[in-house]
């Protein structure tokens, strides 16, 4: 079996209310799929965590050191795309465009032995995970505080056990919105918040000081991710448990913030860290410093489902303990093609997620949305 074709798909949509954390604003959802076809026609797909255009050109910067190749030898292949642009391309687009690649081939290898890619990263050991929702943006023209408390409330209705609130847009408005929040869901619901790196250090610890009263399981990136000094500073002085990695790429990009314990929480992205085969380094490395990992996710049902694969195959604690069991990130903001582009949605029933169990990635591409979808001069 031998790489044919490389090809992404890019797809957009232009959202009705546009959205922002407080690093990012949100005019419109745009992703990119990758997709490998060998010689037998076996065929795998991927995504890109990151900006979509940019993505799809580095994913054809790597294509012509793929033709030819034998997908199975991932590890190889890993270690020669990132030669290629390694003087230059440590972080970043390089990774991410690797990541969306690198899911492809374990989709390739999972179809080609027949089994699910959790099956080749060790071997199932759950079928289902707890979904937390991921939501609560600053939403143009609607008061924050009202509208993240009644989406809060919608998520524990819908049966989530948890969900994560974005702050970062002030300290006491943040706090507002906490306060707001855990008076309309009571003790029902985990909450988590994540500050999209939008405070310093000061802004940070006065925040997680303030807002322990309100049982927040953990504050995910509170400052600017290249500032592992700050992290540490945020964790020693405020009591929450902090999270962060999302924009961390690779081992090597993970290293200091794990071996310092920068973090409590470490959160690769499948499709952003460098695909399954770096996602496991950074699992094993996560694991010589006790620092729990709870893999980030923010994309199509593509990226959902390479969360899930990886996540069926982490080892529990050894206590078992309930809390410690992983659990998944689930996008409720507004994305129509999020779904769409798989036949069969990976949907969550009362804020329960079942994890495919067919061969790769265990989803099959709807290619009907893909065309529905098409960014504007993807050819
Ligand atoms: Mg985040």
């Amino acid at each position: 079996m031998r790489i044919e074709r490389v090809r992404t798909h890019l797809l957009e949509h232009r959202l009705g209310i546009a959205f922002e954390s407080a690093s990012m604003r949100f005019e419109k959802r745009a992703n990119v799929l990758v997709e490998i076809v060998c010689d037998d026609g076996t065929t795998g797909w991927g995504e890109c965590l990151g900006p979509a255009r940019p993505n799809a050109a580095m994913v054809a910067a790597y294509a012509p050191l793929l033709i030819g190749e034998d997908p199975l030898r991932t590890e190889l292949l890993w270690s020669c795309l990132y030669d290629a642009f390694r003087d230059q391309g440590q972080r970043g687009l390089t990774v991410t465009a690797l990541s969306g690649i690198d899911v492809a081939l374990w989709d390739i290898k999972g179809k080609h032995f027949g089994v699910s890619i959790s099956t080749l990263l060790g071997g199932r050991v759950r079928e289902s995970v707890r979904a937390y929702a991921t939501g609560s943006f600053r939403r143009d023209g609607v008061d924050r505080v009202e509208d993240n408390a009644v989406e809060v409330a919608g998520h524990r209705d819908a049966g989530f056990h948890a969900a994560k609130i974005k702050i970062g847009f002030g300290v006491e408005e943040d706090l507002r919105v906490i306060r707001a929040v855990r008076e309309a869901v009571g003790d029902d619901i985990r909450l988590m918040v994540d500050a999209n790196h939008g405070y310093d250090v000061m802004e940070a610890v006065a925040f997680g000081r303030r807002a322990e009263a309100y049982g927040i399981d953990w504050f995910e990136e509170p400052v600017e991710p290249e500032q592992l000094g700050a992290y540490r500073a945020v964790r020693a002085g405020q009591p929450l448990p902090v999270a962060g990695g999302e924009t961390w790429h690779t081992r090597w990009g993970h290293r200091e913030a794990i071996e310092t314990r920068a973090v409590d929480i470490v959160q690769p992205d499948i499709c952003g860290v460098g695909g399954f085969t770096e996602a496991r380094r950074v699992a094993d490395l996560s694991s010589l410093h006790g620092v729990r990992v709870v893999p980030h996710v923010w994309g199509t049902a593509v990226q959902i489902a390479a969360a899930l694969q990886f996540m069926a195959a982490m080892i529990p604690s050894p206590q078992r303990r309930e809390p410690l069991e992983p659990i998944l990130e689930f996008d409720r903001t507004d994305n129509p093609f999020r779904q769409a582009v798989v036949t069969h949605p990976v949907e969550h029933d009362h804020g329960v997620v079942a994890i495919p169990d067919g061969p790769g990635l265990g989803i099959e591409i709807d290619r009907a949305a893909l065309t529905e979808y098409r960014m504007r001069n993807d050819p």
